[in-house]
């Protein structure tokens, strides 16, 4: 994935954070997930006064991929205009089921981006033994 690339799917992110429901944390987060057939689904965090309930930018562009019948993913941009946004243990997790060798970019701004792939966020994902 070239440099540019990385700044058009960092900016769809940016983009979407604008949509984000953040009452409590004030920090709006948008993810854009490029699977791998070419389609670029968004996400925002959507927050809860029940904390827990509340589900991360990635996921819930994940969820929307997946419901859309889209599982291979290449890259993930994770952007806020609050600040860096990284991506959370859970969501490593989540996307390790679908893409070890997923790209995930972010950065405070585009011209400041860090490109990693998820198997070195996550070195040991979690895995159900086998029966
Ligand atoms: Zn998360």
């Amino acid at each position: 994935m070239t440099q540019e690339e990385q700044k058009a799917l960092f900016r769809r992110a940016m983009e979407a954070s604008r949509r984000a429901y953040a009452p409590y944390s004030g920090f709006h987060v948008g993810a854009a997930l490029l699977a791998e057939d070419g389609r670029i689904f968004t996400g925002v965090n959507v927050e809860n006064a029940s904390y827990p309930a509340g589900i991360c930018a990635e996921r819930s562009a994940g969820t929307a991929a997946v419901t859309q019948g889209c599982r291979e993913f290449k890259a993930l941009a994770v952007a806020s205009p609050d600040g860096e946004a990284s991506m959370c243990g859970i969501c490593r997790q989540f996307f390790s089921e679908f893409s070890r060798d997923l790209a995930v970019i972010y950065g405070k701004d585009e011209e400041h981006l860090t490109a990693r792939k998820l198997c070195e966020l996550l070195p040991s994902d979690f895995v159900l033994p086998k029966a």
